[in-house]
């Protein structure tokens, strides 16, 4: 995958000179010519340049066809990686749009212009009604010109727009499911550490930001007992139980094998607890049952530690106070939620 080293000022630049051509040469501002145009002011491929100047000098000048060939040719192998694509986009977008209500502007002016120019024409007594009528006929067909131009240039952009959105919704899903974890569909750890951070760069004062780790009790048995389907099955159902029971603002994430955590912003450590102590009573009074056979299932429970946020310590301290707080319920004879001292 090719990597894009430019800074924001040289491909701002590049990004200058793409929208000049595409518009001295009628091109279709759609991703795909962008890539190719970008390509071609960045100069790395000589080839690329030969054949889109060349394809200028013709008749036919540059195509949307010619486009997806130099793209098959010369950059399908080694695509830009997809934050730079997505930030070159945004960068495009936002200047195209800019330049439309420029000309919209522009437009208006020229429009206002040749009303003006109309209304003169009327209050002079002289010239005879069919010269009017002409002059009249001709300025309206001049404007609806340019009206008709401008809304080809709108639906160019309104067609990049759409496309540009589309890409960046496949490139939020992919990045959705970079974060989420796949056998329980919560959010994986990377997702939960990068929640924490922020949330502890919005907390300003102490004791207004918990986080809740749990691990689950002797689950190495019960996997022993009923298999590592049967166990993953177990996952699956104590994470939509934590899901159940928290907050959208509250995040479930599992952050190991059998080890979950929740993000509690907003709250103190005596709400954290509360919460902390309803997940622990769901989990220990839920009844699991074989779908397959129909017989029972032992009880599962889990452990829980919490650390309230003290202002200005890093994750690692937060998270190894909660984590000792954990470890604590597991010595004190598990299914028990323990405060970390603050
Ligand atoms: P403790 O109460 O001290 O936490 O005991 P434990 O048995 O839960 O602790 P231990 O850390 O020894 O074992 C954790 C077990 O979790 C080991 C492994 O079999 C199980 N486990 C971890 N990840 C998965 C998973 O993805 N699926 C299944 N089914 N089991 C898992
Ligand atoms: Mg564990
Ligand atoms: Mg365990």
């Amino acid at each position: 995958m090719k990597v894009y080293t430019q800074n924001k000022y040289e491909s701002e630049e590049i990004l200058g000179k793409i929208i000049t051509a595409f518009e001295k040469h009628r091109i279709t501002p759609n991703p795909m010519n962008f890539l190719v145009w970008y390509e071609y002011f960045l100069g790395s491929y000589p080839k690329l340049i030969a054949v889109l100047d060349n394809a200028l000098q013709n008749r036919d000048g540059y195509t949307n066809t010619l486009g997806v060939r130099v793209y098959e040719e010369f950059l399908r192998e080694q695509q830009a990686s997809t934050s730079d694509l997505e930030r070159a986009f945004r960068r495009l977008l936002e200047r195209m749009v800019s330049k439309l209500l420029d000309w919209t502007k522009s437009m208006d002016s020229h429009t206002q212009e040749l009303d003006l120019y109309v209304s003169q024409l009327a209050d002079k007594h002289d010239i005879d009604t069919e010269t009017l009528r002409n002059l009249t006929g001709n300025v309206l067909s001049t404007t609806r010109s340019i009206v008709a131009s401008q809304t080809e240039m709108q639906q160019d952009l309104i067609a990049a727009t759409s496309q540009i959105t589309r890409l960046q919704k496949e490139l939020e899903e992919a990045r959705a499911e970079a974060m989420t974890d796949m056998l329980t569909k919560v959010a994986n750890r990377r997702w939960f550490e990068q929640d924490l951070e922020l949330a502890m760069q919005a907390t300003r004062e102490n004791n207004q930001l918990a986080v809740i780790l749990m691990d689950i009790d002797f689950f190495k048995k019960f996997n022993d007992n009923y298999g590592h389907l049967i166990g993953d099955a177990v996952l699956r159902f104590i994470s939509s139980i934590l899901k159940k029971n928290v907050e959208p603002s509250q995040l479930v994430a599992r952050i190991g094998g059998e080890e979950f955590a929740v993000l509690v912003p907003n709250a103190t450590i005596e709400e954290a607890f509360l919460l902390a102590e309803t997940l622990r009573t769901k989990v220990a009074t839920s009844h699991l049952k074989r779908k397959d056979t129909g017989e029972t299932i032992g009880n599962i429970n889990i452990s829980l530690g919490i650390a309230s946020y003290r202002v200005g310590e890093d994750w690692d301290t937060l998270y190894q106070r909660a984590d000792a707080a954990l470890y604590e319920s597991k010595n004190n004879g598990r299914n028990k939620t323990t405060i970390a001292p603050l």
